[in-house]
């Protein structure tokens, strides 16, 4: 009864992000009501296996009180001081330092914003800044990769390469540009990792000089595609990409929203690739999910830079929970969680979970699976040699999520048939099974 009319509450006033308004409306809403671990319970009490962390983001798991009480004693302290001006609060000033001392190289400075969005669009802000500030205001083209997901606001919806996030928005803008995506799995030319870097490295080139290399301010990368279907690149691509950025004076900026934090290992995806970035964008698993923040790394050149070049006038870009002093307490406890164990679970259960996901591919429809530690993908197919997706109209993307959710399992399912999975560092070996056997239960049942 609280659920249907919570359920009908819902249809009238809530419009729910990336959704089909109409579609939701006929479908309605679950609602979740608690969560524990990996798990997750719902309006009707049912437990589910969170196999998505929520949206790539509840990385430590949910329930953890001492997460509750940092935030509980940072609120009874203090529970919000601006950072405008020369204005400050412990807990952020200790985060910024924290994260300047685990990150690769020289990102030394951080800014920190509500979520991932709204630091991809900083990263645009800051970007264009630098560039003026060297005296090349004319190097405002932006480079991103087919596929790619770099959030939603006006100027970062562009820099996202996904048609949804495009059609009736009227972006992206003539100064956003796009090369095509590693794919391999559907890559024209083939899976060999070689040949697909050499290719994207010549794309890149060709793109920089087609546009002219004193017009080009930045390229964006996901260290891996998350919302283009979990997309590994293969081995070497990203360095292969830095590299020639840093041949051309491009800022290469590594979007380590998803990557961050542990999703694939070691703290920072950019760690395994072996890279510094010039700008880092993080968020999710920065808090956990407990409460909202990003944030933004700089390399010491980038910052000096804008620090110069602005002098004595401010930098007018900000936010009024720029580094709200609870999303940092919560950030630095979620920190000292992953330090203290979750990382290196998570890495364990990051290979059990590939292995896992792996034996599926037995399965007649699955085509391909693929990832790296608690990150992946499995993609559907009709015909493996001929790799036709599931036709949309056959098995609609809200069926499979659907069909998983009553097997216990919550996972992402994208609109061309791919089971997305982004579990929390904290599962069980039993719950990483069980994410793979409640997957083969529904690939049965979708047969
Ligand atoms: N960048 C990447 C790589 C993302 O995956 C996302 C969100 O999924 C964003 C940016 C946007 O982050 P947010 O949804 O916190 O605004």
């Amino acid at each position: 009864m609280l659920s249907n009319s919570l359920a009908e509450l819902d249809r009238r006033h809530l419009i729910h992000p990336v959704s089909s308004f109409r579609g939701h409306e006929q479908r309605g809403v679950r609602i979740l009501t608690g969560g524990q671990g990996a798990t997750v319970t719902d309006s009707e009490g049912r437990s589910l296996i969170d196999g998505f962390a929520g949206l790539w983001c509840v990385n430590a798991g949910y329930g953890h009180e001492s997460i509750v009480e940092a935030a509980a004693e940072q609120m009874r302290k203090l529970p919000y001081a601006t950072g405008y001006f020369d204005l400050g609060a412990e807990a952020p000033i200790r985060l910024a330092a924290a994260l300047a001392e685990r990150a690769p190289g020289d990102l030394n400075h951080v800014y920190f914003t509500l979520g991932g969005s709204d630091a991809v669009d900083s990263t645009i802000r800051f970007i264009r800044y630098y560039w003026h500030a060297k005296g090349q205001p004319g190097r405002d083209q932006f480079i991103s990769v087919a596929n790619g997901y770099h959030g939603s606001t006006t100027m970062g919806a562009g820099l996202t390469a996904l048609p949804g996030f495009h059609d009736g928005f009227g972006v992206p803008y003539d100064w956003q540009h796009k090369i095509s995506s590693h794919y391999l799995y559907r890559n024209p030319l083939g899976s060999d990792p070689q040949v697909v870097t050499d290719a994207s490295v010549a794309e890149l080139r060709a793109k920089i000089e087609a546009i002219g290399p004193d017009r080009v301010a930045a390229f964006y990368v996901e260290p891996i595609q998350g919302s283009g279907g979990v997309l590994v690149p293969p081995q070497g691509w990203v360095k292969a990409m830095r590299d020639l950025c840093a041949e051309y004076g491009v800022l290469f900026v590594a979007d380590e929203v998803i990557t961050g934090f542990g999703r694939t290992g070691p703290l920072f995806a950019c760690q395994d690739e072996g890279i510094v970035p010039d700008l880092m964008t993080t968020a999710k698993g920065l808090t956990s999910g407990y409460v909202p923040m990003g944030a933004v790394l700089m390399r010491d050149h980038v910052y000096e830079t804008i620090a110069d070049g602005a002098g004595a006038k401010a930098v007018g870009h900000g936010f009024t929970y720029s580094a709200h002093p609870v999303s940092a307490a919560v950030a630095l406890e979620v920190l000292a969680l992953y330090e203290g164990g979750l990382l290196e679970n998570g890495r364990r259960a990051g290979a059990r979970l590939q292995a896992g996901l792996e034996s599926l591919r037995d399965h007649p429809l699955v085509g391909d699976v693929r990832g790296r530690g608690m990150l992946a993908a499995v993609e559907l197919v009709v015909d493996k040699d001929a790799k036709t997706p599931l036709p949309p109209e056959v098995q609609p993307a809200t069926r499979l999520f659907d069909r998983a959710w009553e097997q216990g399992l919550v996972v992402r399912s994208f609109a061309q048939g791919i089971f997305g999975y982004a579990p929390p560092l904290c599962c069980t070996d039993e719950q990483i099974d069980q994410i793979v056997a409640r997957t083969r239960k529904v690939l049965d049942l979708t047969l």
